[in-house]
């Protein structure tokens, strides 16, 4: 089963989010859990998020993906911004159980001069202080295509975080290919190669997510620039391979292309008619 969506605004709650995702012919969606760019998240409104429950079942939703603000920065030089990052963490993971069993998306984060090493200790730092034993989330970290001094950018980056947090069954990967791509990984020429070297740094058992994106650069640029399905430098017929790779088998795939709502609908529906797996 192809479980295909896109980023959707979460301003109007969840139940809109739903309904817009079926609108647009989605089974899944992604929704920041508070303004990207920080601030307080809007309180939880609890007929909302039943309403919803009952539409996604309804409405055969799979898993969705909550995607933490970008100015989330857990290895940042000042301890103000590392506190901020966990705080929210925190509040948003708390939130998150209002919609049990789903997934919450996160950049590691940029270690500004620090060094490698420094922020996956503090990444990891944070994580053990957040996670709980109790909670239904699993937290991803997203692959990144390593713009400045992001941390993720290598699947090993990413698996020397997994390794130094001790709740391990809460944590998963989600998988950019607009990231990858800029990353270095040939995802274009070589999928089967990229998803094994997956396999074996991190272990294809810890990929619970994936964000479907053309790449506005090219292979190991280093650049993070997203495009429309077909229009950038991965081109459709990889992606058409990614949707159809049977390691991503079921794994919400979730649009993060420069569109508004009508160019979501014409890239899903495009790719529904591509899938091949089932
Ligand atoms: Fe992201
Ligand atoms: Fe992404
Ligand atoms: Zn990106």
């Amino acid at each position: 089963m192809l479980y295909i969506g896109c980023h959707l605004s979460s301003s109007k709650g969840f139940l809109a989010m739903g309904k817009e995702a079926v609108k647009l012919g989605a089974n899944t969606f992604q929704f920041f859990t508070r303004n990207p760019r920080g601030g307080a998240a809007k309180p939880i409104d609890e007929e909302d998020i039943k309403a919803y429950l009952e539409f996604a079942k309804e409405n055969g939703i799979g898993t969705i993906v909550a995607h933490a603000p970008y100015v989330l920065n857990a290895c940042a030089a000042t301890e103000d911004i590392r506190n901020f990052a966990k705080e929210t963490m925190a509040d948003d993971l708390k939130r998150m159980e209002y919609l049990p069993g789903n997934l919450y998306n996160f950049h590691p984060g940029s270690h500004v001069k620090q060094g490698v090493d420094i922020g996956i200790e503090y990444i990891a730092e944070m994580l053990n202080e957040v996670l709980n034993k109790d909670m239904s989330t699993t937290v991803l970290l997203e692959t990144m295509a390593g713009k400045g001094s992001e941390i993720g950018r290598s699947f090993e980056e990413i698996r020397a975080i997994l390794d130094k947090v001790e709740l391990k069954d809460k944590m998963g990967v989600c998988l950019d290919t607009c990231h990858v791509f800029d990353g270095g990984y040939d995802i274009v020429n070589d999928l089967d190669g990229v998803v094994k070297e997956f396999d074996d740094i991190i272990g294809l058992d810890k990929l619970k997510a994936i964000h479907i994106n053309d790449s506005k650069n090219t292979l190991g640029s280093h650049k993070d620039r997203h495009e429309k399905i077909a229009e950038g430098n991965i081109g459709a017929e990889a992606i058409i391979n990614v949707i159809n790779h049977p390691a991503f088998r079921g794994l919400p795939m979730n649009l993060e292309t420069p569109n508004e709502l009508e160019g979501y609908a014409k890239e899903i529906a495009f790719l529904k008619s591509k899938y091949t797996l089932d």
